[in-house]
């Protein structure tokens, strides 16, 4: 069987080694760092069904602009004369249009209820992973943001998905014991979650069980090519000789797509997220804080936070306090109860998403190198998203008919 060497050890990379080896294929997984602690790690485990309207849409340009002048706002573009960066911005000018997100809409609905179905087969075999299927609540406090989240919903029920609209009083009987101060809510129900950690560790234990080799600590660093194949990957630890290559980088992907000659438009979006251990009273159903873009995950008996996105460079690691604090407002804005105060700096997580300028993964074979496939820009789905991908990887490696209609993640 075909040997597969996997460019990366996050979720994307995991779970289509999962895949490959399940069919039978010899899998090598190489990864920079140790495995532990990277942007699959501390995110808010959330699988959204829900999010089918990518970043790039009407009126985020405009919004854009606003947030970058508010110290504490949750999106934030880092600027800089750097042509990774206005190619970026361009493409997403582009993108950020009507015709756009109607053709990604059952795109990106497809390939999350695919995922959704694959992580309830998981769950079925294993519960280690707190999986839950409880939906997400947008919450929101103010009439105008209640207009673009009733438009989003509208989109969602136009594509087949159940969505409840919620009084306050019908939000604060659902989260019994935790008090709210919301205008409303939307209930996506159907969203599930999990605790991202312990399904990668899952995940880990399966590849142990189907041989898959995996190298943590190990920087791929070139590729050596027999015309436009790949025969071998160079890495800080020795030469591979490989069959195919699945490179799932995330937001180093661009990288490392230069040294076989392609161009990947791909920019790290900087997110942040802490953990609040054994905590009793605490929100049971996932929510967004739809005004300050915070995500609120109760995961087994912890609760995480996250927010912000920051358009910026994988050296850039700086958790901002401002922003952080932004987060730590809004929870305590939307749950006046709860008390949250500011994380200590070693408490606070960040994660760099892979966001492509369309909001639309990349999960295609290249058209210049035969043997290398694509598996990255998932932004802020990539949990979500990852079971599908890993899934439809290992049909397009095969040559199989593919589960659901890629074109929209095409390169
Ligand atoms: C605050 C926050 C909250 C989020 N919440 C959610 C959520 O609720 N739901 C959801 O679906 N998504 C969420 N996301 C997004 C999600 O975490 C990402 O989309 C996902 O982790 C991307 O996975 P990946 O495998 O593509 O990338 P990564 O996890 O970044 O993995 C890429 C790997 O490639 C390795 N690598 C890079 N270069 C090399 C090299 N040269 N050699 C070897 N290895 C290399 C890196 O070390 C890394 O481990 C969130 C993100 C953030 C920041």
């Amino acid at each position: 069987m075909k040997k597969v060497s996997i460019v990366g050890g996050g979720i994307i990379g995991l779970c289509s080694a999962y895949y490959l080896a399940k069919e039978g294929y010899e899998v090598i997984i190489f990864d920079q760092s140790e495995m532990s602690d990277g942007c699959s790690y501390g995110n808010a485990g959330m699988i959204v069904p829900s999010h089918i309207i990518p970043l790039a849409q009407p009126g985020m340009i405009a919004q854009g602009i606003k947030w970058m002048f508010d110290s504490q706002s949750p999106f934030y573009v880092k600027p800089r004369l750097n042509s990774d960066l206005i190619k970026w911005g361009l493409q997403f000018y582009k993108h950020a249009n009507a015709k756009h997100v109607e053709k990604a809409m059952p795109a990106l609905r497809d390939l999350s209820l695919l995922s959704k179905e694959l992580y309830q087969d998981f769950a079925k075999e294993n519960d280690s992973f707190f999986y839950e299927e409880k939906g997400l609540l947008m919450l929101y406090k103010t009439e105008k943001v209640a207009e673009d989240i009733f438009h989003e919903a509208k989109e969602a029920q136009r594509l087949g998905l159940e969505v409840d609209y919620l009084s306050a009083a019908e939000v604060t009987k659902l989260e019994k014991g935790t008090k709210t101060n919301v205008l409303g809510g939307v209930h996506y129900k159907s969203d599930a979650h999990l605790y991202p950690q312990k399904f990668l560790d899952f995940i880990k234990q399966e590849l142990k069980r189907l041989n898959v080799e995996i190298h943590p600590a190990t920087n791929v660093q070139d590729f050596v090519f027999d015309h436009n194949k790949i025969t071998k990957i160079v890495t800080s630890k020795g030469t591979f000789a490989t069959d195919e290559v699945v490179l799932a980088a995330g937001s180093w992907s661009p990288v490392l797509a230069k040294k076989t000659g392609i161009s990947i438009s791909i920019l790290p979006g900087k997110g942040y997220s802490f953990t609040l251990k054994d905590k009793n009273h605490k929100p049971s159903i996932p929510s967004i804080l739809c005004e300050g873009k915070v995500a609120v995950t109760p995961m087994n008996t912890d609760i995480r936070f996250g927010g912000t996105m920051e358009i910026t460079h994988t050296g850039d690691t700086k958790i901002n306090q401002n922003r952080l604090q932004g987060i730590v407002n809004s929870i305590n804005e939307f749950y006046p109860d709860m008390e949250v105060e500011m994380p200590e700096a070693q408490d606070t997580w960040l994660g760099f998403r892979p966001c492509t300028p369309s909001g639309m993964p990349v999960i295609t074979r290249a058209k210049k190198v035969v043997n290398l496939t694509f598996a990255t820009g998932h932004a802020m789905m990539g949990l979500s998203l990852a079971p599908a991908t890993g899934k439809i990887i290992e049909e397009i490696i095969s040559g199989k008919t593919l589960s659901v209609n890629t074109k929209m993640f095409q390169l």
